[in-house]
């Protein structure tokens, strides 16, 4: 039973891999290369051979890539918390794959990235639900040597300031980050109004200059609370916490003040599910909000995984990604087999906490670049993307 559990909760975890286009810069280093000009057909057939569950060519698009996305959002809208990361190399497209193109000073909607478009569909899916009563937050925080910075903090004067802040779990199992800034959003755009604002604080901020933005990694979570959520998100969410409950995670049941939970709670924890009796949904007057996260993540790069022939300030940075990045790559695998889940050993991992363990779903994105010059980099991210599932 364990084993179909198992296998059943890596259904959740999704590994994909996307191989960007060649481009300019690509051809000065494969010059310097021993291989010679590479071609994008060998990555792609190496990455083929990796058990992931679909490789994005070069030539897929944006819109291509999104399509593989998308149902997730209507998972998040049953009751489900969902992450979407991008991890490689720097330069392998993560930005470009999470955010979009920003080179350009107009952004082309097609070269729009996983963030505005799963922002634009969560507020399309939400308005075809007008009586489930949707409201969004967002927040965005950088983690930066295992530090939390709240990246939409304002000073007194109501200036955009970076203001650092602690993760913690709550008494019913969830990660919370206590004082942190959320914004009320109404559509995509105000979304992305907030997430242009935090690039360019990022770029400017007297705090958070001097470093590259590719050392940190960005975190954009948007709370998603149904004040009438669909019975499906309910019986979901019930059974999501009893799952929790068994195994210890959470202590209390959703909702405190349901009669149903109430009456289970006084027979063991451990009695088999079928004799559980909080099986259906508690009756409409005992609903509590529902509230599920979205995250979405732009990883640091992940060369900066290794630590050889650095010192001082950029090797501790270094270690810190390091750190961050091996206690993600874990936590797929383990998050069934171990009563407690390591997820506190990394400011990352506690703040993804609720989007990447228990029966979250979590989407892997392998960025990878084309050529054959960073064929060990590449097979490194693929390694990443094997231990995750
Ligand atoms: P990373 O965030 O991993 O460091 P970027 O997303 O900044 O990498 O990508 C590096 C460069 O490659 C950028 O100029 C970006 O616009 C470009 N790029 C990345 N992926 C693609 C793609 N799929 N199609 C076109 N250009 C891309
Ligand atoms: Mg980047």
């Amino acid at each position: 039973e364990i084993h179909n559990t198992l296998i059943e909760l890596r259904g959740n975890i999704r590994v994909h891999c996307r191989v960007r286009p060649l481009l300019p810069f690509d051809h000065i280093q494969s010059s310097l290369s021993t291989n010679g000009p590479s071609s994008s057909e060998v990555v792609v057939q190496a990455v083929s051979d990796y058990l992931i569950n679909r490789v994005h060519g070069p030539e897929d698009a944006q819109d291509a890539v999104f399509e593989e996305v998308k149902p997730l959002l209507t998972s998040l809208l049953d009751g489900y918390n969902v992450c979407i990361m991008a991890y490689g190399q720097t330069g392998s497209g993560k930005t470009y794959s999470m955010i979009g193109s920003q080179d350009e000073d107009c952004t082309h909607p097609e070269q729009e990235g996983i963030i505005p478009k799963a922002a634009k569909e969560l507020f399309k899916l939400i308005s075809g639900k007008p009586a489930e009563r949707h409201t969004v937050e967002v927040s965005m925080v950088e983690v930066y040597n295992n530090e939390l910075m709240d990246l939409l903090a304002k000073d007194e004067d109501g200036a955009a300031v970076g203001v650092k802040r602690e993760v913690i779990t709550t008494s019913t199992g969830i990660s919370e980050v206590p004082c942190l800034t959320y914004e009320l959003v109404h559509s995509s755009a105000e979304v992305m109004q907030l997430l242009s604002a935090v690039l360019r604080l990022r770029a400017h901020s007297p705090t958070l200059v001097h470093r590259d933005s590719s050392r940190s990694h960005l975190v954009v979570t948007l709370t998603v609370t149904s004040r009438n959520p669909n019975p499906q998100a309910l019986t979901h969410r019930l059974q999501s916490v009893r799952q929790n409950v068994q195994r210890g995670s959470q202590k209390q049941w959703w909702s405190p003040r349901c009669p149903i939970a109430a009456s289970s709670r006084s027979s063991s924890s451990a009695s088999s599910p079928q004799s559980s009796p909080c099986h259906s949904p508690c009756p409409p007057s005992w609903q509590e909000p529902l509230r599920t996260k979205l995250q979405l993540v732009d990883l640091a790069g992940s060369e900066c995984a290794g630590t050889s022939g650095v010192s001082g300030a950029a090797l501790w940075e270094s270690s810190c990604i390091n750190r961050s990045l091996s206690a993600l790559s874990v936590l797929g695998a383990l998050a069934e087999q171990r009563p407690h889940v390591p997820y506190r050993n990394s400011k990352l991992t506690h703040l993804l906490q609720d989007s990447i363990v228990g029966d979250a779903k979590l989407l892997v994105m392998l960025c990878v670049s084309p050529t054959q010059h960073f064929l060990s980099e590449t097979l490194q991210s693929l390694g990443f993307g094997y231990r995750t599932r």
